[in-house]
């Protein structure tokens, strides 16, 4: 069975993108916690799109599944650090959008759940499947509900699963967010050292 086609959207609306064959096999969704995703969504002024206790909603999946539709002018990218991940966001209104690594050796992107828009008659929930990891709750801010850490592993068993798929397949370097050479569509903005401390908590 063939998965849904996602449209994405900034919370504007002037950035679109599609995310092809969604599904729990074709992708991974998980939340996680962790000091940076927390730091890039304060940086982006997104904390209210976390979920409780600052958990960032992501789906797991390859950059060949993206196609970018309306407003690619607006795409910018975040680095914490020169050695951080690109988190990609639409800037005309700072929502989070993708994460990747800074090359496209590893063919992994993490999207930002909230930008899915899928048809009012689509349930997201069942299209991108039950959370299978909870990670990095030890990062979390104090607060309820409860948090239970699980899937790690499995998590990254799944990134790696569906590289050597991709490799497989010829498609593990497709994105349309890096160039043939390889190069990033744009120029990240690396934070200095003191802006990241600035937006930690
Ligand atoms: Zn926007
Ligand atoms: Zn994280």
């Amino acid at each position: 069975m063939a998965g849904t086609n996602v449209p994405l959207k900034c919370n504007c609306g002037a950035f679109e993108a599609l995310l092809q064959n969604v599904s729990p096999r074709t992708g991974s969704h998980i939340h996680c916690h962790c000091q940076d995703c927390q730091t890039a969504a304060r940086v982006l002024g997104a904390e209210d799109q976390l979920l409780p206790r600052a958990g960032s909603d992501i789906f797991h999946t390859t950059p060949a599944h993206l196609t970018l539709t309306k407003g690619q002018e607006h795409l910018a990218c975040l680095r914490l650090s020169p050695r951080g991940l690109m988190r990609w966001y639409a800037g005309c209104c700072n929502t989070p959008m993708f994460a990747t690594m800074a090359h496209t050796k590893l063919a992994f992107m993490g999207v930002w759940v909230p930008s899915m828009a899928p048809p009012a008659e689509t349930k997201l929930a069942k299209v991108i499947g039950k959370v299978i990891a909870v990670v990095r709750t030890q990062d979390a801010p104090m607060g309820s509900p409860s948090l239970k850490e699980y899937g790690f592993n499995r998590a990254g068993f799944h990134v790696l699963a569906r590289h050597v798929s991709a490799l497989l397949q010829g498609r593990s370097r497709q994105t349309p967010l890096f160039d043939a050479e390889g190069a990033p569509i744009v120029t990240p903005r690396v934070l200095t050292k003191e802006e990241r401390l600035a937006a930690q908590k």
